[in-house]
């Protein structure tokens, strides 16, 4: 087996004087999914994506994903000059929080997680992209493949509980489809880009068609077995990572090597999804995929006769020249914000609130998840023991949704899952020992693999109210309006909170581990990265964007493919139901399109 790959070349020759069957803005899980699917249908796509290309050594080089701390000449930290924001600076400053700034470049927290060395070609500058409004913590990738170049590659299936939640508790309002229409299109995308995971048959987490899983260590087991007592599972990390290995030239399967833990991270085996190496280059080699990156799109443009879409305008993200590219159906898929900011920048006459946007419903409804309560444990059988290969695996374990399944909780509806691991890692807990020498060396080794922690990600309910909308005034490096947020968590978020840290010492006592410490605090609006629902789907063109198959009500050959479509956030991470909605979505509009519906 060779570890080398050879993508196709990225500098293509783009013929912007040519009508592409289909223009695809973004080349994240979305957007790659997007050219994925249409080019294996035989159409012609042009991909449009504003941030850099990086070959495959390129962002191999980038991610490093061997590299140990003493490898590194500043342990993985970033060059002086840049400046990773803290959780007190998105709560003690406004948004732009980068204004005014001393540091040459300012990056999300992201690059603040240990490791920023690995992202500070990947996360955006925040000199470059402001935004303003609330507070909220906004984490963007602009490169070719978007996030999911360092995602944390937790990949779970939503289920009716989700899609139909309104009919289980009276809030908000259904998904337009149900687990019965995704279901095969979650099989193709495990299938395809390969899912690690064991099979539980919750009806709340419908399992996938999963590879190996990772092993769960003797914390981990201790822990699982305890809470099936509790009638609660914690399941093995179900990563989207190909632990088997798919058929795809660019992948490798994942060979435990080390990085997973490093937060952040990638794959620079491509073992984990990435959207270059598991669409955007198979597509390419179809011979139907046109990529141009470095193309920031701040338009779709209008058929002034028909309404229809006939394009997008951009400019060069090096030259700032203005183009434009034509295609017979624009598909968006920019992510949840800037999908929504696109939208709303496409004013016309025939669409004077941007283009798509005669519900009033593009920018609102916005949801994602609430994070920060946690727990950290301390499992006494395991100091002194031999030590594990922990950071070696894709991740350690997930606690799905156990509240407002059967039961009722008298404080808030929906509810949260964990996201845990145990074991020993690149920087052990026990680093924080006091003391000096040899012994405290020796207590670093023998407490090292003892520890467990597990922190939860809850739905935030979609309302109205939490919108984005344009700022009249702030533009950013591009010279393009930026989004305003007018956004802020409920008294739903609040009491669920509350909960998450209840529960999880609950658990944790129940499995007799000793508990070091409990985080209460909530973490600032953002800090999921799991935005979605600024252009949801539905059957009211009134209350809704987009119909199921994430086609705008108003143009029929204008969609969404993105998280913005999401009705309700669920407390299960997005991206692997980003994919499997936009694969359902490109075989209908190919459909369409080859109908001579579009
Ligand atoms: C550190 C981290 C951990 C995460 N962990 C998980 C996890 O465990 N599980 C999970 O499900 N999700 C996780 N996510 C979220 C996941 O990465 C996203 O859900 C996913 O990438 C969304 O795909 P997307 O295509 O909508 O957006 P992106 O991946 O962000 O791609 C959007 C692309 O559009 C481009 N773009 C934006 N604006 C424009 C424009 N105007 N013109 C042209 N191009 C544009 C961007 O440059 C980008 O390349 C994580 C994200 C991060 C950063
Ligand atoms: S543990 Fe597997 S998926 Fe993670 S970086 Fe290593 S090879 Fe890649």
């Amino acid at each position: 087996m060779t570890l080398i790959k050879v993508a196709p070349p990225l500098d293509q020759e783009v013929d912007l004087t040519k009508t592409y069957d289909a223009v695809i803005v973004g080349s994240g899980a979305a957007g790659g999914m997007a050219a994925h699917v249409l080019t294996e249908l035989g159409l012609k796509v042009l991909l449009l994506e504003a941030g850099k290309k990086f070959s495959l050594p390129e962002i191999n080089a980038e991610l490093r994903s061997m590299q140990w701390p003493y490898d590194h000449p500043r342990r993985g930290d970033f060059p002086p000059g840049n400046h990773a924001l803290s959780f007190n600076e998105y709560q003690i400053r406004k948004p732009p929080y980068a204004r005014g700034s001393a540091f040459r470049h300012v990056y999300s927290y992201v690059g603040g997680w240990g490791g920023s060395d690995y992202v500070k070609n990947i996360l955006v500058d925040e000199k470059e992209h402001p935004y303003t409004g609330t507070k909220y913590a906004w984490v963007r990738a602009r490169l070719l493949g978007g996030k999911t170049n360092i995602w944390g590659r937790l990949a779970l299936r939503l289920s009716d509980y989700d899609f139909k939640g309104k009919t289980h508790d009276g809030y908000g309002e259904d998904w337009p489809i149900s687990y019965a229409d995704i279901a095969p299109y979650y099989d193709k995308v495990d299938t395809y880009l390969g899912i690690s995971g064991h099979k539980e048959n919750l009806p709340h987490l419908p399992d996938s068609l999963f590879q190996r899983p990772v092993k769960l260590n003797l914390a981990e087991v201790q822990l699982r077995q305890k809470l099936a007592g509790m009638g609660r599972v914690l399941t093995p990390y179900r990563a989207g990572v190909t632990t088997d290995g798919v058929k795809n030239k660019y992948r490798n399967h994942c060979m435990g090597r080390g990085a997973c833990n490093r937060r952040p991270g990638g794959c620079d085996i491509h073992a984990a999804f990435d959207s270059p190496t598991g669409l955007i280059y198979p597509a390419m080699d179809t011979g139907n995929l046109t990529v141009r990156t470095n193309s920031t799109c701040h338009e779709v443009l209008v058929d002034r006769n028909t309404g229809k879409a006939r394009g997008i305008g951009f400019v060069d993200s090096v030259t700032k020249k203005s183009l434009e590219a034509k295609a017979k159906v624009v598909i968006v898929a920019a992510s949840t914000l800037e999908s929504a900011r696109l939208l709303l920048l496409s004013k016309s006459p025939q669409h004077p609130n941007g283009i798509g946007n005669s519900s009033g419903h593009v920018g609102h409804n916005f949801c994602e998840h609430v994070m920060g309560p946690g727990i950290t444990g301390l499992v006494k059988d395991q100091v002194g023991k031999s030590h594990t290969l922990d950071d070696g695996r894709p991740g350690g374990f997930y606690v799905p949704r156990f509240r407002n399944l059967t039961d009722k909780q008298p404080g808030f509806i929906r509810g949260y899952g964990f996201e845990g691991g145990s074991g020993d890692e690149i920087f052990p807990p026990s680093a924080d020992a006091p003391g000096f020498g040899a012994a405290y060396k020796k207590h670093v080794r023998d407490y090292a693999g003892a520890y467990i922690s597990m922190g939860a990600f809850g739905e935030v309910l979609s309302r109205f109210e939490n919108y984005m909308d344009l700022d009249p005034e702030v533009k950013d490096a591009w010279g393009i309006p930026v989004l305003r947020f007018h956004y802020e968590f409920g008294d739903n978020e609040k009491k669920m909170a509350e909960d998450m840290a209840v529960s999880a010492k609950e658990m944790f006592e129940e499995a007799g581990i000793e508990v070091v410490g409990v985080d209460r605090e909530v973490l600032t609006e953002g800090w999921s990265i799991h935005e979605l629902g600024t252009a949801r789907m539905g059957n009211d063109p009134k209350t809704s964007v987009l119909n199921q198959f994430q086609q705008s009500h108003d143009v029929k050959n204008l969609f969404v493919v993105d998280g913005s479509s999401h009705v309700s956030a669920s407390c299960q991470n997005p991206t692997w139901t980003i994919m499997a909605l936009a694969w359902r979505s490109c075989e209908h509009l190919a459909d369409e399109l080859k109908r001579g519906n579009l």
